[in-house]
């Protein structure tokens, strides 16, 4: 029996005038965005933005356009907005358009580590504390606005996801090198997700990212709104459009046993359009194999990290020796070697940070043979599913 709803809306893209009707058909579907956010409310909206900077048409963050359809809704509930992500470098703001829309609507624009992270106790399978950025623990409400994308690491990154960004950069880091394993690492996710949980979540499904995703895969048109109050429903439902099976991906799978919201898709009611009619075929999925992983015995999963998991190569003659890998990179396997970064594999453990942060595509995730194969029988299986 369906215990959560899920609004699932056409939009024809960022330039459309429609894309503000589209996001109110959604939110009306839910039960209007007054059931979420009460008049005069703080409210934190909580969109992604990957770092180094990028523009929006690569489709690495939630498009400034999509965030200026639910401000303006949002503005005629309350005027005290703030929209905003952690990011290290000043030129992400200027880059996304974000400094802009947000100047032209007078709404706050914040920097996370501007204003400081607080230790909080969590209830988590990995964590008992973290720091979680305080603007988002001060306000009435945080809405969600993710990208929907792949993730070389976690297989897929959406509205769970997104709160990873609620953490200091640096502790991001070290969490990564303390917990390499895909399965493990989203246990930490949805422990952090546990302690920022959104009152909305309105999915960016316009164009997503398919391929080497977060920061390397290609935009791909999907042309949806996806909206709910259960952040884990939306990512449920947006992984049954794009092909997966959302109790195969970790951090559904994780804040579904946990009781954090509903990953199950029998149990989710969509609403809006017809499943069947808004599939997106086809869909490339990152080089990393976490789903072959969550499918082996435990026994076998050493054997797997190391033969099914992609690792970065540098693509020599891409790279500009710009340092951005080495910096992200929490273990030292990244360094730069004669002007180009140069990977030590013993101690790379995959956790793919480097491929996020490189802007040039000079970091390529390759997979051997055996992993390939895997991953080619799964999508032979999906096809036949379908
Ligand atoms: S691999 Fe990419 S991030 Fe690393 S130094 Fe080269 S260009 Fe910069
Ligand atoms: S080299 Fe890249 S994938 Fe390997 S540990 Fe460093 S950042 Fe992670």
């Amino acid at each position: 029996m369906a215990n959560t709803r899920v609004a699932v809306v056409r939009a024809e893209g960022y330039r459309s005038s429609g894309l503000r009707d589209a996001v109110g058909r959604a939110l009306d579907m839910i039960g209007g965005l007054e059931r979420f956010v009460s008049r005069g409310a703080e409210v934190f909206v909580k969109v992604n933005l990957l770092p180094p900077p990028s523009p929006p048409e690569r489709a690495i963050i939630t498009h400034p356009a999509f965030t200026e359809a639910v401000l303006s809704l949002l503005r005629e509930i309350t005027p005290h907005i703030t929209v905003g992500d952690d990011v290290h470098d000043p030129r992400s703001f200027e880059v996304s358009g974000y400094r802009e829309t947000c100047a032209r609507l007078g709404v706050e624009l914040l920097n996370l580590r501007e204003k400081g992270f607080t230790e909080v106790e969590v209830d988590g399978a990995v964590l008992d504390k973290v720091y979680i950025a305080r603007a988002l623990l001060e306000v009435d409400v945080i809405v969600n606005l993710p990208k929907l994308k792949t993730h070389s690491l976690t297989l897929f990154t959406g509205a769970v996801k997104n709160f990873y960004g609620v953490v200091p950069a640096g502790l991001r880091t070290r969490f990564h090198g303390d917990h390499p394993r895909p399965a493990e690492f989203c246990q930490l996710l949805v422990d952090i997700f546990s302690v920022a949980r959104p009152a909305l979540t309105i999915m960016d499904a316009v164009v997503g990212m398919e391929g080497a995703g977060p920061a390397n895969g290609a935009p791909r048109e999907i042309g949806l709104i996806v909206a709910g109050e259960d952040a884990v429903a939306v990512d449920a439902v947006a992984q049954s459009i794009v092909g997966l099976e959302p109790l195969r991906v970790w951090t559904t799978r994780h804040a579904h046993d946990r009781g954090l919201g509903t990953g199950d898709p029998a149990e989710i009611e969509v609403v809006g359009e017809e499943m069947a009619s808004v599939r997106v075929e086809n869909f490339r999925l990152p080089p990393a194999a976490g789903e072959a992983l969550g499918r082996l015995p435990r026994i076998l999963t050493r054997w797997a990290t190391r033969h099914l998991q992609a690792r970065p190569v540098v693509v020599l003659e891409r790279c500009v020796g710009c340092g951005a890998c080495v910096r992200a990179c929490p273990t030292g396997a990244a360094a730069i070697d004669g002007g180009r970064a140069r990977i030590d594999r013993r101690s790379c453990i995959r956790c793919m940070c480097c491929h996020e942060a490189c802007r040039y595509g000079a970091i390529e995730l390759r997979t051997d043979s055996v992993a390939r194969l895997i991953r080619s029988l799964e999508a032979a299986l999906q096809r036949r599913k379908r």
